[in-house]
Protein backbone atom coordinates (compact mmCIF):
# COMPACT_ATOMS: atom_id res chain seq x y z
CA UNK A 1 0.00 0.00 0.00
CA UNK A 2 1.33 3.72 -1.09
CA UNK A 3 1.57 5.44 1.98
CA UNK A 4 2.12 9.13 2.53
CA UNK A 5 5.83 8.84 3.73
CA UNK A 6 6.36 6.48 0.52
CA UNK A 7 5.27 8.94 -1.74
CA UNK A 8 7.03 11.83 -0.25
CA UNK A 9 10.24 9.40 -0.78
CA UNK A 10 9.35 9.43 -4.58
CA UNK A 11 8.44 12.59 -4.73
CA UNK A 12 11.87 13.82 -3.33
CA UNK A 13 14.03 11.19 -5.50
CA UNK A 14 12.08 12.64 -8.31
CA UNK A 15 13.19 15.87 -7.33
CA UNK A 16 16.92 14.59 -6.73
CA UNK A 17 17.12 12.95 -10.15
CA UNK A 18 15.71 15.99 -12.34
CA UNK A 19 18.22 18.07 -10.17
CA UNK A 20 21.44 16.24 -10.84
CA UNK A 21 20.47 16.28 -14.60
CA UNK A 22 20.53 19.48 -14.48
CA UNK A 23 23.19 20.42 -12.35
CA UNK A 24 20.62 22.24 -9.67
CA UNK A 25 20.93 21.53 -5.51
CA UNK A 26 18.18 19.65 -4.84
CA UNK A 27 17.41 22.18 -2.25
CA UNK A 28 16.94 24.99 -4.18
CA UNK A 29 13.87 23.32 -4.88
CA UNK A 30 11.05 23.54 -2.09
CA UNK A 31 8.06 20.90 -1.87
CA UNK A 32 4.56 22.18 -1.46
CA UNK A 33 1.97 19.20 -0.91
CA UNK A 34 -1.19 20.45 -2.09
CA UNK A 35 -3.66 18.95 0.10
CA UNK A 36 -7.05 19.97 -1.52
CA UNK A 37 -9.92 17.97 -1.09
CA UNK A 38 -7.87 15.88 1.40
CA UNK A 39 -8.91 15.92 5.44
CA UNK A 40 -6.95 17.61 8.02
CA UNK A 41 -5.67 13.81 9.23
CA UNK A 42 -3.86 13.45 5.52
CA UNK A 43 -2.20 16.64 6.13
CA UNK A 44 -1.44 15.51 9.91
CA UNK A 45 0.18 11.97 8.27
CA UNK A 46 2.23 13.81 6.01
CA UNK A 47 2.72 16.48 8.75
CA UNK A 48 4.39 12.96 10.85
CA UNK A 49 6.30 11.98 7.42
CA UNK A 50 8.46 15.51 7.40
CA UNK A 51 6.51 17.63 5.39
CA UNK A 52 5.56 21.33 6.51
CA UNK A 53 4.33 23.25 3.85
CA UNK A 54 1.14 23.12 2.80
CA UNK A 55 -0.96 24.53 -0.50
CA UNK A 56 -4.96 25.05 -0.36
CA UNK A 57 -7.38 26.27 -3.04
CA UNK A 58 -10.37 26.56 -1.51
CA UNK A 59 -10.79 29.63 1.17
CA UNK A 60 -13.51 27.56 3.75
CA UNK A 61 -11.92 24.18 3.41
CA UNK A 62 -8.37 25.98 4.33
CA UNK A 63 -9.78 27.63 7.35
CA UNK A 64 -11.31 24.21 8.17
CA UNK A 65 -8.51 22.37 7.91
CA UNK A 66 -6.12 25.19 9.78
CA UNK A 67 -8.46 25.17 12.92
CA UNK A 68 -8.41 21.08 12.73
CA UNK A 69 -4.49 21.51 12.79
CA UNK A 70 -4.21 24.15 15.42
CA UNK A 71 -1.61 22.56 17.18
CA UNK A 72 0.78 22.40 14.34
CA UNK A 73 -0.34 25.83 13.51
CA UNK A 74 3.07 27.76 14.23
CA UNK A 75 5.08 24.25 12.35
CA UNK A 76 2.99 24.30 9.10
CA UNK A 77 3.36 27.19 6.54
CA UNK A 78 0.24 27.46 4.62
CA UNK A 79 -0.18 28.84 1.15
CA UNK A 80 -3.15 30.11 -0.78
CA UNK A 81 -2.83 28.57 -4.45
CA UNK A 82 -6.41 29.09 -5.87
CA UNK A 83 -8.03 32.20 -7.25
CA UNK A 84 -8.74 34.33 -4.71
CA UNK A 85 -12.13 36.53 -4.97
CA UNK A 86 -12.18 40.07 -3.17
CA UNK A 87 -14.79 39.06 -0.35
CA UNK A 88 -12.48 36.61 1.03
CA UNK A 89 -8.96 38.20 1.22
CA UNK A 90 -9.58 38.99 4.54
CA UNK A 91 -9.99 35.45 5.89
CA UNK A 92 -6.84 34.54 3.96
CA UNK A 93 -5.04 37.36 5.37
CA UNK A 94 -5.74 36.56 8.29
CA UNK A 95 -4.71 32.66 8.39
CA UNK A 96 -2.30 31.79 5.44
CA UNK A 97 1.25 32.63 5.08
CA UNK A 98 1.61 32.94 1.45
CA UNK A 99 -0.72 33.82 -1.61
CA UNK A 100 0.55 32.71 -5.05
CA UNK A 101 -2.34 33.99 -6.63
CA UNK A 102 -1.96 37.94 -6.66
CA UNK A 103 -3.29 38.77 -10.08
CA UNK A 104 -4.81 42.35 -9.54
CA UNK A 105 -3.76 45.41 -7.29
CA UNK A 106 -7.11 45.40 -5.61
CA UNK A 107 -6.67 42.36 -4.28
CA UNK A 108 -2.64 42.99 -2.79
CA UNK A 109 -4.48 46.27 -1.23
CA UNK A 110 -6.99 44.48 0.18
CA UNK A 111 -4.45 41.57 1.85
CA UNK A 112 -2.59 44.27 3.13
CA UNK A 113 -4.79 46.54 4.35
CA UNK A 114 -6.07 43.23 6.15
CA UNK A 115 -3.64 41.39 7.47
CA UNK A 116 -3.14 41.54 10.69
CA UNK A 117 -0.79 43.30 12.76
CA UNK A 118 0.41 40.77 14.74
CA UNK A 119 1.78 38.56 11.93
CA UNK A 120 4.25 38.98 9.46
CA UNK A 121 3.77 40.51 6.67
CA UNK A 122 1.95 37.96 3.79
CA UNK A 123 4.28 36.05 1.80
CA UNK A 124 3.07 36.66 -2.48
CA UNK A 125 3.69 35.35 -5.71
CA UNK A 126 2.31 37.56 -8.56
CA UNK A 127 0.17 34.85 -10.82
CA UNK A 128 0.71 35.74 -14.20
CA UNK A 129 -0.86 34.03 -17.55
CA UNK A 130 1.63 32.80 -19.83
CA UNK A 131 -0.55 30.62 -21.76
CA UNK A 132 -3.14 34.14 -23.25
CA UNK A 133 -6.13 31.93 -22.60
CA UNK A 134 -8.99 34.20 -21.08
CA UNK A 135 -10.58 32.00 -19.47
CA UNK A 136 -7.45 31.16 -16.48
CA UNK A 137 -6.49 34.12 -14.00
CA UNK A 138 -2.88 35.78 -13.84
CA UNK A 139 -1.96 39.38 -14.89
CA UNK A 140 -0.38 39.17 -18.76
CA UNK A 141 2.80 39.32 -18.70
CA UNK A 142 2.94 43.24 -19.85
CA UNK A 143 1.17 44.15 -16.91
CA UNK A 144 3.52 42.02 -14.48
CA UNK A 145 6.10 44.51 -14.04
CA UNK A 146 3.55 47.77 -12.97
CA UNK A 147 1.61 45.24 -10.78
CA UNK A 148 4.78 43.56 -9.23
CA UNK A 149 6.06 47.46 -8.42
CA UNK A 150 2.66 48.30 -6.85
CA UNK A 151 3.45 45.14 -4.38
CA UNK A 152 6.59 46.10 -3.87
CA UNK A 153 5.30 49.18 -1.79
CA UNK A 154 2.54 47.68 0.00
CA UNK A 155 3.31 47.52 3.85
CA UNK A 156 2.22 44.35 4.89
CA UNK A 157 3.07 42.71 1.99
CA UNK A 158 6.00 40.61 1.14
CA UNK A 159 6.40 40.27 -2.64
CA UNK A 160 8.43 36.84 -3.19
CA UNK A 161 8.20 35.34 -6.78
CA UNK A 162 5.94 34.72 -10.00
CA UNK A 163 3.26 31.57 -9.98
CA UNK A 164 1.84 30.06 -13.04
CA UNK A 165 -0.57 27.40 -13.62
CA UNK A 166 0.12 26.34 -17.48
CA UNK A 167 -2.21 25.05 -19.36
CA UNK A 168 -1.69 20.92 -18.38
CA UNK A 169 -0.80 18.65 -21.27
CA UNK A 170 1.62 15.32 -21.32
CA UNK A 171 4.13 16.46 -24.14
CA UNK A 172 7.08 17.07 -22.21
CA UNK A 173 8.58 19.63 -25.21
CA UNK A 174 5.30 21.55 -24.74
CA UNK A 175 5.31 21.32 -20.83
CA UNK A 176 9.02 22.79 -21.30
CA UNK A 177 8.03 25.89 -23.89
CA UNK A 178 5.03 26.71 -21.88
CA UNK A 179 7.64 26.62 -18.33
CA UNK A 180 9.90 28.55 -20.33
CA UNK A 181 7.56 31.25 -21.04
CA UNK A 182 6.89 31.60 -17.53
CA UNK A 183 10.83 31.76 -16.53
CA UNK A 184 10.70 34.65 -19.29
CA UNK A 185 8.12 36.50 -17.14
CA UNK A 186 10.15 35.68 -14.01
CA UNK A 187 13.67 36.70 -15.40
CA UNK A 188 11.96 39.89 -16.80
CA UNK A 189 11.02 41.09 -13.57
CA UNK A 190 14.38 40.68 -12.29
CA UNK A 191 16.11 42.17 -14.87
CA UNK A 192 13.81 45.07 -14.07
CA UNK A 193 15.35 45.28 -10.77
CA UNK A 194 12.20 43.05 -8.74
CA UNK A 195 14.02 41.57 -6.10
CA UNK A 196 12.54 37.74 -6.18
CA UNK A 197 13.01 34.10 -5.31
CA UNK A 198 10.23 31.88 -5.83
CA UNK A 199 9.23 30.66 -9.04
CA UNK A 200 6.00 29.00 -7.95
CA UNK A 201 5.80 26.40 -11.23
CA UNK A 202 5.45 22.50 -11.59
CA UNK A 203 3.03 19.99 -10.46
CA UNK A 204 2.74 15.89 -10.27
CA UNK A 205 2.17 15.85 -14.08
CA UNK A 206 5.44 18.52 -14.90
CA UNK A 207 7.39 18.62 -11.96
CA UNK A 208 10.77 17.09 -14.07
CA UNK A 209 10.18 19.89 -16.74
CA UNK A 210 9.23 22.81 -14.21
CA UNK A 211 12.92 22.05 -12.50
CA UNK A 212 14.61 21.82 -15.64
CA UNK A 213 13.32 24.83 -16.75
CA UNK A 214 14.18 26.71 -13.18
CA UNK A 215 11.10 26.23 -11.06
CA UNK A 216 12.28 26.88 -7.04
CA UNK A 217 8.87 25.97 -5.74
CA UNK A 218 6.87 22.56 -6.79
CA UNK A 219 3.06 22.31 -6.12
CA UNK A 220 2.64 18.73 -5.84
CA UNK A 221 -0.81 17.27 -4.81
CA UNK A 222 -1.54 13.42 -6.71
CA UNK A 223 2.00 12.15 -6.65
CA UNK A 224 1.63 12.51 -2.54
CA UNK A 225 -1.79 11.91 -1.63
CA UNK A 226 -3.46 10.25 -4.91
CA UNK A 227 -6.25 10.76 -7.14
CA UNK A 228 -8.39 13.56 -6.20
C1 LIG B 1 -4.34 21.19 -7.65
C2 LIG B 1 -3.22 22.12 -7.92
C3 LIG B 1 -1.89 21.68 -7.94
C4 LIG B 1 -1.48 20.23 -7.76
O1 LIG B 1 -1.75 19.51 -8.89
P1 LIG B 1 -1.37 17.93 -9.01
O2 LIG B 1 -1.48 17.68 -10.45
O3 LIG B 1 -2.37 17.19 -8.21
O4 LIG B 1 -0.01 17.77 -8.47
C5 LIG B 1 -0.90 22.63 -8.14
N1 LIG B 1 -1.18 23.93 -8.32
C6 LIG B 1 -2.44 24.39 -8.31
C7 LIG B 1 -2.70 25.84 -8.50
C8 LIG B 1 -3.50 23.50 -8.13
O5 LIG B 1 -4.75 23.98 -8.14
Amino acid sequence: MATIANNLQLVRARINQACSRVGRAPDSVTLLAVSKTFPAETVREAFHAGQRKFGENYVQEAIDKIAALADLRDQIEWHMIGPLQSNKTRVVAEHFDWVHTVDRLKIAQRLSEQRPAHLPPLQVCIQVNTSGEASKSGAAPSEALELARAVMNLPRLKLRGVMALPAPTTDPALQKAELRKVRVAFDALRLAGIQLDTLSMGMSGDMEAAIEEGSSMLRVGTALFGNR
